[in-house]
Formats: structure tokens, sequence, C-alpha cells
């Protein structure tokens, strides 16, 4: 039987976590059974996939991301706009004149340019590579084309009454991230598709030995001996950025030679402010020379292996965390917000350590716990490994989706 056409479409405008997730599951799958094709954002240039030898298309999407206000932002933000909203009937037509704008420029457009796509290709399913609400043209696309369509769940974003209603009873499946973003995205889903959890891969032979930190250390002049703690992810408010540099500031009062990278890219107009923000409180607290901003980086495993501890501290509870299955990957011990996907996979002084949310003064006593007991860190560092090896293999994963796809297309 010759392989069978899947097509995957993930219109996010940066190549994060959604797109890496997905190169992974593309670079496990079993091409002699199933035959990809992409499309991407025409914003996003991550070039995996053609590397891969999988054609790629690129449709033009509206910006996910917040721009500063324009005209008709501002008077949407307005005192005239808060009074209207308070009026019944007016804040009816406001809440329908809002959701046709957003049709008219987020969604009918993509429809138009994803569906010439789809019916070249012919895919026998259709893959899309985000949650519902993020995917809302994609499915309209889809539905259009007469497609069977599935979603990747990733994000924890809220849903409709519309995506509920009548976009999820139209999905032939669902498959989601973590249990977290299962429960979220399937409450007040009253007829749901076939669904699965399906935790997200790394590539673990990427960040085992003989990956060097030694490197990073000297390309950044921090001593071999210097506690190092890290943290990765794109510089957005809820990933808790000012809750590490608080954090950080208090484990120097306690180990004055401790030093910290910041790895990763404000991507966003609010992440840029944030930033700034950031920087300034830096300042303020003296750390301009321990606190090195290195912006966005590609290799994520010499940094890991540099770092004694990597931090995740994210206020909001995180859909799934891949850094965490990549620190575990490279046995450095982590740090997690003990809150949505990240506690399923970090097991309190089993694979790493959890802090609750936005505490600071525990997230400095966790790494100060950490860099003062060099038996639990080693622990944390075997046990991460073995977890990793055991559940977040790209093989596995890889087998675990096409296995869905078998079931949704009753193979
Ligand atoms: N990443 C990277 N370079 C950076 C920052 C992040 O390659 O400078 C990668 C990181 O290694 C991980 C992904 O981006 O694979 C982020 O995924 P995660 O689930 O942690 O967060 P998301 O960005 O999807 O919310």
């Amino acid at each position: 039987m010759s392989p069978i056409p899947i097509l995957y479409i993930d219109l996010a405008p940066h190549p994060g976590g959604s797109v890496i997730s997905l190169s992974h599951l593309l670079s496990g799958l079993d091409r002699t059974q199933w035959r990809p094709m992409v499309i991407l954002s025409r914003q996003n240039d991550f070039a995996g996939f053609e590397k891969m030898g999988i054609p790629v298309a690129h449709v033009p999407t509206p910006q996910r991301e917040k721009r500063p206000a324009g005209v008709v932002e501002q008077v949407r933000q307005g005192k005239a706009a808060a009074s209207i909203r308070s009026t019944p009937v007016l804040s009816h037509i406001w809440h329908w004149g809002g959701a046709l704008r957003h049709w008219r420029r987020n969604v009918l457009p993509v429809v138009r340019a994803l569906t010439p796509i789809i019916r070249d290709f012919n895919p026998t399913l259709i893959h899309l590579n985000d949650s519902v609400a993020l995917m809302q043209h994609a499915v309209l696309a889809a539905r259009r084309t007469r497609t069977l369509a599935i979603v990747h769940s990733r994000a924890l974003v809220p849903t409709s009454a519309f995506d509920r209603r009548i976009l999820v009873p139209g999905l032939s499946g669902m498959i989601f991230i973590s249990q977290a973003v299962a429960q979220d995205q399937l409450r007040g889903v009253a007829r749901p598709p076939l669904t699965r959890v399906i935790p997200n891969a790394v590539d673990i032979a990427q960040f085992e030995q003989p990956v060097d930190g030694a490197s990073v250390r000297r390309e950044l002049g921090i001593a071999p001996n210097a506690p190092l703690v890290g943290m990765i992810g794109r510089i957005i408010p809820w990933k808790g950025q000012h809750v590490f540099i608080e954090a950080f500031a208090r484990l120097r009062q306690r180990h004055p030679r401790a030093m910290a990278i910041l790895v990763g890219s404000a991507d966003t107009a609010q992440g840029e402010e944030y930033g700034a923000r950031l920087q300034q409180r830096s300042r303020e607290l003296g750390l301009t020379d321990n606190l090195l901003w290195l912006g966005h980086r590609r290799d994520i495993p010499q940094l890991l292996a540099a770092m004694d501890i990597l931090v995740h501290c994210s206020v909001e509870p995180e859909p799934f965390g891949r850094v965490l299955i990549e620190g575990m990957a490279a046995g450095t011990p982590v740090i997690a917000s003990a809150a949505g996907g990240a506690m399923e996979i970090v097991e309190e002084g089993v694979t790493g350590l959890l802090t609750p949310p936005a505490d600071v003064p525990a997230l400095a006593r966790a790494m100060s716990r950490l860099i003062e007991n060099e038996a639990l860190r080693e622990r944390l560092r075997q046990n991460g490994r073995r977890v990793v090896r055991d559940r977040y293999d790209i093989p596995s994963h890889a087998a675990a989706v096409a296995d869905f796809y078998r079931m949704v297309l009753g193979l």
C-alpha cells in the first residue's frame, strides 16, 4: 500500500515549542506508511521540515501577537467603550461586532489561503497542530474541503461556545499534550470525538554526553566552579522571568558566587516591554554582572550542560513545558512550577523539585537546597534521564500518534 498523505498545519508566527514538537513527531514518523506535508505561517522561518525532505507551503496569517494599540484599539480600550460594554443591548452589539471583525480579519482570509493547498495535496487526514481556538481557520478549511481532521491541542486557551458546539463535534479526534490540557479543552464539550493524551517527545541523543558545557562557560566568562542557574523560555510575563530574577537575587545573598543565564527572546511587543522592565529591575538589584541575557539560542543542549540547575517558574499553568524534558534529558536538575503540565513531568524529590508558582522565597530556597546537596542533584540527574528515556523518546511518541491515526481512519 502506498503511504497515506497527512497534511500538518501549524500557523504559529514563530518557530516555538509547537513547531519543534511537530518536527520531532515527523522525524519519527514511519514514512513508508505516512506521506507528510506541512503548512506554516509565512512569518515562520523554521527550516527543519525541508531538511527532512518534507514539502512545506507557507500561508499569510495575521500575527497572533499583541502589537501596540492602534487607533481602533485605543477607542476599544477607552472610556466610551467601557460605558457601551456596561449597557446590555449595546454590549451585545459590541460583542458581535468584535466577533465579526475577528472572523473577517483573522479567520476567513486564512480559510481561503488554505483551501487550494488542501485540495491540491488531497490528504486523507489533516493534523492541526494546536488547540481549536487557535486553529478555527484550519478546522473550517478542513470542513470546506470535506477532509477528516484532528487537532493536537498544545495550549491552555479558552474555547468559545462556537468552538465547543460547532467546531469540536466536526473533528475526528483530539490529541492532548498533557492531562492538564485535556481537562481544560474538554470542559463543556458535550460530544467529544476520539481523544488521547500523548506527551511531547525530545531528541534524547541531542542532549546526551559528550555535549560540552565548558565551552559555553568559557564563552560567557563564567568560572567552571561557579554555581550556575538558568532559565530557558520566551520573554513574556506568564513565563515568570521576574520571579526568577527576584529569587536569584536572594540566592546570591547566600551564594555570592552564583551566576544566572536567561535564554530566550521577546517575540511580542508585550514581551519587549516586559523585558525592558526586567532589565531595569535586575539593575536595581545589582545583578548586571551576574545575570546574563543571552537572547534566543540554538545551542540548548550545550547551555543545559553548562547549568547546574534549570529553573522553570511560569506563573500560570504550563500546557506541557518542553524545556523540562530537555533539562532532564541533559541530566540537568530541574526546578518547576507546581501547576499544569509541569506536574505531570516532574515528581517532587524524584525527577526534580516543585515550587508554588510565583513564590520567590520558595524558589530561592529550592535553588540553595540543590546547590548545597550534590547527592540530591545526582539523584535527580539519574532519575530524570531514566524517565525521559522511558516516556519521552521520539520513536514511542511517533508510534503513539500513528496508532491514533489508524484508530481515527479505522485501519
Ligand atoms: N528554545 C530555543 N531557544 C531559546 C528558547 C527556547 O530553542 O532561546 C526552545 C526550547 O529549547 C524548547 C522550546 O523552545 O524546545 C520552548 O518550548 P516550551 O514548551 O518550554 O515553551 P513554549 O515556548 O512552547 O511555551
